[in-house]
């Protein structure tokens, strides 16, 4: 189905910008108030398609596919495949492809398996939007907007399609991404010149750019690849995927691994050749060492952990917008946080109204409106205190937070604090249906910390809220009793002292003041909001989550400083930084910081110092400050203005629920509960990831350096080859790889939380590291030539095959004990719990079935070049391989003890 006006539409395309509003949404078939019907809507979809950019960096199969046989080592093994061929060899030749073969395949599936998996993170990173489809606001997935959807903006949306305006609340937008201009351009509803270029045409709000101020309704023109900024830019606010450090560093380790790898080959299978030995042999002796020193399965592995990662961070509530961001997360060493909706519920109660002479109380929790008001325990007739009603209706004016009954029960939406206000006014029986419209709105920011709307009338109104201080500042009347008396010192003093100790219970304070304006005055933000006169004040309650002390407690002994940065005032900050156990002794406030030196900021972050009624300015340096510190910085936000800070931390944490498309755009995490305790799982989560990959990277190159070795002594003592390219590929691909990737999955350690964070310079391997992998990678390979020494009878071609399967298979069961000194590089498996990663015992049974196929099946036989092995055999290959794992977890519990010791002396 088509637009019914079609032709109107593709008309109206070049000039939606100079038609009146109404003329638009008749062009558009659509309504006003009722939008689109949503059979309409679906039919719409099926024509123009979804609104999105197309996907710029969507991978598809054939690539991943073809990725898994661009290696320079499958090539070097598709060559040995070939010259096997050409000398006849051919078993050997099919054996390799086959095993090429096999690896693409898992390989992909592996790799395939992780893109799904990010492109399912994707899909939850999608914006929605606000519109009005069959008469009733609804949140839709952005993408499934289309012409003639009616569409709802707020401060901190980001536009989700080209919208042509029809009513604009002092909106201001700004267009940078699509301009380039960064100062914000305002907008109205009113038809503009056709010839207007895209810059001045203010009836439109395109797409992709972001609202700083106001409010607005507007009406889908375009959507997708039809807006100016499909036509401009391919962009996707998608993950990203860049490769990571750690990724990086293990791409810098694979190819000096590789180098190596060819140089040794080259060499030895030369000065064997010199050294009179048959060429096809050395050639084979090249391509075994080439394999066995290559760690193949590594890069998988790797994608395979960090996909699987994004999966559990999601359980955590946590949404990964870049891969980068666990691992940055397991480095973290500061979290600065915000306050309201974070470390506290963000559900607000209107508890206390401060009067210029009487407190009132106001019972009652959440967002129902049943409460009564009581003046020292007392309760009072509401309707008699004009000074109660005055503010309520201010506050009820100035707001756009809704309650309402429906049926059974009430509904509610808008900013939490502005609900308390309307709740707090309709226990009071003053409803928003009892107030006129407003006309002009300033809107709040965490700038500003106040807002304004003007109620018209014979003398235009204008009601005021925001931080005390704020609006004291512009105040110079107060309304005593009906009697505007003028704003004199010791008025202002008792308003600050009514302010502070409401602040210290903890509680989050508004004033609430009003202007009437004479008919000439200039209807702009700086004119109006002077000249006030102060009402009143409104305590409000949010009580903290119960799951922050925990999660702060956690933080703290993992080495972690949380640090609250918070817009509200500094006494209810300290108030709610002692409720939580965050340490705070003194509180910062964005004014003193912003006269500080960077010397005086770094010394007062030596302290346990808060930061209060901020500026997401200041967010930005105090992050700067403490990166110069040596820190790795995580720093949460919400706002518009948040979004330098977010991109300057080393993870930007967005709130999903409370958070603007703009602060998440410019973030690396979201939390999708806006929860403190999330991004404490979270950094757990990241520290788990690396410390696996840690693991089987170790694991793998102390396994491959036993191959190397094995080999390498082999050929230098003269004996014949010890381990078949075949054997060895079968080794790295076959049965390493599914084990390591069960390392991948290995649970948190129960320590983890209790060691410092890693130093984000830290190299990938260490000196102990190093030292680990040489040290089992010798004995592995001493144990195997001892083996095939010990069985070998180079007269008899039986004896040879025999002395090959049971260095083979010692190889093997050397790997697979080694496997449990990696399930953690501290504590010994005892601690861990032998059974705590059922998938290391399912790959282990596993691996050692496919080695007993590999050995008694007559197929694999021939193709793996193996014989059956006797009971005798076995009991040798056992007692060389057990004390790969016995050493070390002797070793382990050794020094563990010591350092239980160690930790039980210095408590
Ligand atoms: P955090 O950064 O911890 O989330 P916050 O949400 O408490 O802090 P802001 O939203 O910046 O901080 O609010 C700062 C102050 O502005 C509040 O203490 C309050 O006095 C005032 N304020 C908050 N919301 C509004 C609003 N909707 N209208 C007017 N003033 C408000």
């Amino acid at each position: 189905m088509q637009l019914p006006d079609q032709q109107g539409y593709n008309d109206m395309q070049a000039s939606w910008h100079a038609a009146t509003a109404s003329h638009v949404v008749q062009k558009l078939t659509s309504s006003r108030t009722a939008g689109l019907e949503g059979p309409e809507a679906a039919a719409r979809l099926a024509t123009h398609g979804r609104n999105a950019l197309r996907a710029v960096n969507r991978v598809g199969w054939p690539t991943v596919l073809a990725r898994q046989f661009t290696d320079v080592l499958i090539l070097i093994l598709l060559v040995a495949a070939a010259i096997s061929a050409a000398i006849g060899e051919e078993a050997d030749a099919i054996t390799i492809m086959a095993i090429v073969i096999l690896n693409g395949i898992v390989g992909f599936i592996q790799e395939w398996k992780a893109e799904r998996a990010i492109e399912a993170l994707r899909q939850m990173l999608q914006p929605v939007c606000r519109v009005v489809r069959s008469g009733v606001e609804q949140d839709i997935n952005a993408e499934e907007l289309v012409p003639g959807d009616i569409v709802l903006l707020d401060v901190g949306d980001h536009v989700p399609a080209d919208l042509r305006l029809l009513d604009t609340v002092s909106l201001k937008i700004d267009e940078s991404a699509l301009t380039g201009e960064s100062a914000p351009v305002e907008k109205h509803s009113a038809p503009v010149a056709e010839a207007a270029p895209l810059a001045e045409r203010s009836s439109i709000a395109w797409m992709g750019t972001a609202i700083t101020n106001g409010r607005a309704r507007g009406i889908v023109i375009a959507t997708g690849m039809t807006t100016e900024f499909g036509r401009i830019a391919a962009l996707t606010s998608s993950l990203e995927r860049e490769r990571t450090p750690l990724q990086q560093k293990l791409g810098v380790l694979g190819r000096q691994i590789g180098l190596a790898a060819i140089a040794i080959s080259i060499l030895t299978a030369l000065a064997g050749w010199i050294a009179g030995r048959p060429a096809f042999d050395m050639f084979m002796v090249g391509v075994s060492l080439a394999v066995a020193i290559v760690p193949e399965g590594l890069p998988v592995v790797v994608t395979l952990t960090l996909a699987f990662g994004v999966r559990a961070m999601v359980r955590h509530r946590a949404l990964l917008r870049r891969l980068q961001a666990a691992e940055t997360l397991g480095a973290a060493t500061v979290i600065c946080t915000d306050k309201t909706g974070t470390l506290t519920r963000n559900e607000m109660t209107a508890q206390v109204i401060w009067l210029p002479g009487e407190t009132v109380t106001i019972s009652g929790a959440g967002y129902q409106p049943d409460g009564t008001f009581s003046v020292d325990g007392r309760p009072i007739d509401v309707a008699e205190h004009s000074g109660l009603l005055r503010l309520l209706r201010g506050a009820l004016l100035c707001n756009n937070a809704a309650l309402q009954q429906k049926a059974d029960a009430w509904a509610w939406s808008g900013d939490p604090t502005e609900l308390a206000l309307v709740v707090a006014a309709a226990k009071a029986g003053v409803l928003r249906a009892d107030v006129p419209a407003t006309t002009v709105e300033f809107s709040f920011n965490a700038n500003r910390k106040r807002m304004t709307v003007i109620e018209p009338g014979n003398t235009a109104t204008a009601h005021v809220k925001g931080a005390p201080e704020v609006l004291l500042e512009r105040s110079t009347a107060i309304l005593v009793d009906e009697a505007e008396l003028a704003l004199d010192d010791r008025w202002r003093q008792s308003i600050l002292d009514a302010h502070h100790e409401l602040a210290s219970r903890g509680l989050r304070v508004l004033a609430v003041a009003r202007r009437q304006l004479d008919a000439a005055l200039k209807i702009d933000a700086d004119t109006v909001e002077q000249q006030l006169t102060f009402l009143g004040l409104v305590g409000i309650v949010d009580p903290p989550r119960s799951e922050v002390p925990s999660a702060i407690q956690m933080a703290r002994r993992a080495g972690i400083r949380s640090i609250m940065v918070t817009g509200d005032a500094p006494a209810t900050a300290i108030a709610v930084a002692r409720e939580i156990g965050l340490p705070a002794s003194r509180a910062v406030q964005g004014v003193e910081l912003q006269s500080m030196t960077d010397a005086e900021l770094v010394a007062a972050l030596e302290e346990d110092v808060l930061f209060a009624r901020t500026t997401p300015e200041d967010k930005l340096r105090i992050v700067a400050a403490l990166q110069e510190l040596g820190n790795v910085v995580g720093m949460t936000g919400d706002g518009v203005n948040d979004a330098p800070a977010l991109k300057r931390a080393d993870i930007g944490i967005a709130m999903g629920i409370h958070g603007t498309d703009v602060a998440r755009a410019a973030s690396d995490m979201v939390l999708t509960d806006d929860n403190f305790a999330s991004i404490v799982s979270a950094v757990r989560e990241g520290r788990r990831q690396y410390d696996n990959i840690q693991k089987f990277v170790q694991y793998l190159l102390s396994s491959n350096s036993g191959e190397v070795i094995a080999i390498f002594v082999n050929v230098l003592v003269g004996g014949p080859l010890i381990l078949l390219p075949v054997q060895i590929l079968w080794i790295n691909l076959v049965t390493d790889g599914m084990t390591a990737i069960a390392l991948g999955v290995e649970p948190a350690e129960k320590k983890l939380m209790e060691r410092p964070p890693r130093s984000p310079a830290a190299r990938l391997l260490d000196r102990s590291a190093a030292w680990r992998i040489l040290s089992l990678g010798t004995y592995i390979g001493l144990a195997t030539l001892f083996a095939f020494n010990h069985l070998l009878d180079q007269s008899d071609p039986a004896a040879v095959l025999r002395a090959q399967t049971v260095a083979f298979t010692t190889i093997i069961l050397c790997e697979k004990m080694n496997v449990f000194n990696f399930r953690s590089l501290h504590s010994p498996l005892r601690a861990l719990g032998y059974f705590s990663n059922p998938w290391v015992l399912l790959a282990w049974a596993g691996t050692m079935a496919l080695q007993v196929a590999a050995i008694y099946t007559p197929v694999l036989q021939g193709v793996l070049h193996t014989t059956a092995l006797t009971p005798g055999d076995w009991l040798l290959i056992a007692c060389l391989a057990l004390p790969v794992f016995l050493v070390n977890e002797a070793i382990k519990r050794h020094r563990y003890r010591g350092n239980m010791d160690a930790g039980e002396a210095a408590c």
